[in-house]
């Protein structure tokens, strides 16, 4: 059985146990990318599609806070403001910090929760924690570059654009630092893979072997669903079999979450019951 940090105990992903009472809100602050995955297109939007990257409408941080004040009202139950897009928090770092500080000045008794890809992570850690961060999400696809160098197009490091092996290295000596500090700081820390047939199916285990060397707390195992006019756009979605083979493989060294919704980027509510349709036109309203 897993014993849950007292720290998640409100935490809907992070505790299943929470999921039925306390919900989460993911506010889009955060447009832009650092990387390109090759799985990911921002740019499509669809109020039927569920999936991270997707929002109704983006908001700057003042904004934000006042949409909160919105959805607190009619959804009391919140108890998560995470930042997961529809890009890289930490690609949009002014937003993000803002975002969170403004809100946790106000809301000191809700969790903070920052979803990235790692890039530009570490190097804002000691302030996301003063700030209130607790729980972070790192996206780890890979720990061997020359795994990364076929699932990420391209990295942009401040002005400079690295690709191929530069660029998965880059990449994941960046993600190891930040996850090493966030675990030096005592933040609840999760990974997430992306479950690629064919690209890292084969790996996933040495994922979750690296990351709990790093102290990692949970892992999240999610199937590629290919999106059209990616480079992996015409990839198969794993089979059950063997996301079940991979999910065990992962399981023999960490706790792994399997009740995750693949939440868009502006998701409200409880895992269960999200509440993004309805809450559309207030986003939409809050944005203009
Ligand atoms: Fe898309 Fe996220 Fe990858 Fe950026 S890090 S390209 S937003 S999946
Ligand atoms: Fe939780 Fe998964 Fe939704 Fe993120 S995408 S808020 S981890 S259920």
């Amino acid at each position: 059985m897993t014993t849950i940090n007292p720290k998640s105990e409100r935490h809907p992903c992070f505790n299943k146990d929470a999921k039925g009472s306390y919900g989460r809100v993911h506010l889009p602050v955060a447009p832009r990318c650092n990387i390109q995955c090759n799985f990911c297109n921002r740019r499509y939007d669809c109020v039927n599609e569920s999936r991270p990257g997707v929002t109704s409408a983006v908001l700057a941080p003042a904004q934000a806070a006042r949409y909160m004040d919105r959805v607190l009202e009619k959804e009391p139950r919140i108890s998560v403001v995470g930042i997961a897009g529809p890009g890289d928090p930490m690609a949009n770092q002014e937003e993000t910090l803002e975002t969170i500080r403004r809100l946790h000045e106000k809301h000191p008794d809700l969790l903070f929760c920052l979803s990235s890809n790692g890039l530009a992570l570490e190097e804002k850690l000691d302030e996301l924690a003063a700030s209130g961060v607790s729980h972070i999400t790192v996206t780890v696809n890979a720990v061997d570059p020359a795994i990364g160098e076929k699932i990420y197009g391209w990295v942009r490091d401040g002005k400079v654009v690295y690709r191929g092996r530069e660029g998965a290295e880059l990449l994941l000596s960046r993600q190891l630092a930040a996850i090493r500090k966030a675990k030096s700081l005592g933040m609840i820390v999760k990974i997430n893979t992306i479950l690629i047939p064919g690209v890292n199916d084969a790996h996933v285990e040495d994922i979750a072997i690296t990351m709990k060397e790093l102290g990692v707390d949970i892992l999240n195992v999610l199937p590629i669903k290919p999106v059209a006019g990616t480079p992996f756009g015409d990839l198969e979605e794993p089979s059950g079999e063997l996301l079940r083979t991979v999910r065990a493989a992962v399981e023999k060294h960490l706790p792994l979450m399997r009740h995750c919704r693949r939440c868009r980027a502006d998701a409200v509510g409880l895992l269960d019951n999200d509440r993004s349709g309805e809450f559309s036109s207030c986003l939409k309203e809050c944005s203009s």
